[in-house]
């Protein structure tokens, strides 16, 4: 197989990890582009070779495309692979690289692999841009710190919410010590300086379970590992899976998880105050702003006085985010006393959606109406 075929498939089957982001570009005319993504890192949008290194894999994940047996198999030669990094990043057409694999037979093995190449762009290519490389279930110690030393960002995929979900789904991956063992030593390197941020992806409605499940085990990531972020990614069935029959998730499920997440983990709420969001079976409502439906049945907390509320209050009245609530604290601690709505439009807040939760000066939306 030349390098090219190896570079369709294996570009192909790296699209189903989100925790960089991304739409395949378009291909080119004259040339074909497989594996370049546009993804975001550092809040910012750039292309980027999102790609396997094997997509040989020992485990059985009936919603994974590397379990199906019928698969064409590729793999490349650490070599080969950075060569196809270096040309596309020499014209200009990849600012970075996302190198993920399946597991082949030995998880070390995989991930020497990917070591190498990565070891190739770095060194010999004298790279010093952005690399993300994935954390594979099951590698050692010692090839994940090596990992984090190639690596701007490190994820490692924790698909399931629980080990329950997990057996159901896999018979071979060990969720305690395959994931969540790795993912406590990702946060030790983390804590130690070794590493910046590491991240995680769910695979969303692949076998019933609900929003709950997942936002419980975000929770106590964030809380016990120091995950960085998750990342959620709706299952879509895969023919010549053990999942092929079952019903693509909805992308609207993605959102809603995405909002309550954001809510943990910048808002500051707490599992209980989202747990109070959802309906029956533990799903989030689709379509709506979670935010303002938790502001609109927690009447007691508002109105908030933004002359005085702290900076915790601020980011909890819809329409203010945390952008827009620094600035404000900014402006207050400069001695600045906020008197009408412009300014608040000034600093970034939403006012149609914030209105009905924030007083000025003890006047509320009634007595500002002139200001809309
Ligand atoms: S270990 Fe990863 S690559 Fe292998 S089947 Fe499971 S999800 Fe797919």
């Amino acid at each position: 197989m030349n390098t090219l075929e190896k570079l369709k498939i294996l570009g192909a089957g790296a699209k189903y990890d989100t925790s960089c982001g991304g739409d395949e570009r378009k291909k080119h005319p004259e040339q074909p582009l497989y594996g370049i993504y546009n993804a975001i890192a550092y809040g910012k949008c750039f292309p980027m070779l999102k790609v396997l290194q094997t997509n040989s894999c020992a485990h059985d994940c009936k919603y994974c495309v590397n379990s199906c047996r019928e698969r064409a198999r590729a793999t490349f030669e650490p070599g080969e692979l950075a060569g196809v990094f270096g040309e596309f990043a020499k014209k200009g057409l990849v600012e970075g690289l996302f190198l993920s694999s399946a597991v082949g037979g030995d998880p070390d093995l995989a991930s020497e692999r990917m070591l190498e190449t990565a070891e190739i762009v770095r060194g010999k290519l004298g790279f010093g841009g952005y690399i993300h490389l994935k954390a594979l279930p099951g590698a050692s110690r010692d090839c994940i710190e090596r990992l984090c030393g190639l690596a701007n960002r490190v994820s490692i995929n924790i698909e399931a919410p629980s080990a329950g979900r997990m057996n159901e789904l896999s018979s071979t991956k060990a969720f305690r010590n395959d994931i969540l063992r790795r993912m406590g030593w990702l946060g030790q390197m983390k804590r130690s300086g070794r590493l910046t941020n590491f991240t995680t992806q769910f695979v969303v409605g692949a076998n019933g379970e609900s929003d709950l499940e997942y936002l419980q085990m975000c929770e106590w990531m964030y809380g016990n590992l120091g995950l960085w972020r998750a990342y959620f990614s709706s299952f879509s069935p895969v023919r010549g899976t053990g999942l092929e029959r079952r019903i693509a998730e909805s992308p609207l499920r993605e959102h809603a998880l995405y909002q309550a997440d954001w809510l943990l983990r910048v808002y500051g709420f707490r599992f209980e105050e989202i747990e109070g969001l959802t309906g029956k079976g533990g799903r989030l409502p689709v379509g709506e702003d979670l935010k303002l439906k938790y502001a609109n049945s927690r009447k007691e907390l508002y109105p908030v006085e933004v002359n005085e509320a702290k900076f915790s209050e601020l980011i909890w009245v819809p329409g203010i985010g945390p952008t827009s609530a620094s600035r404000i604290m900014k402006a207050r601690n400069a001695g600045k006393k906020i008197s009408g709505l412009r300014e608040l439009g000034d600093f970034g807040v939403a006012l149609k959606r914030a209105a009905n939760f924030i007083v000025i000066d003890g006047a509320g939306r009634q007595s500002r109406l002139g200001e809309y």
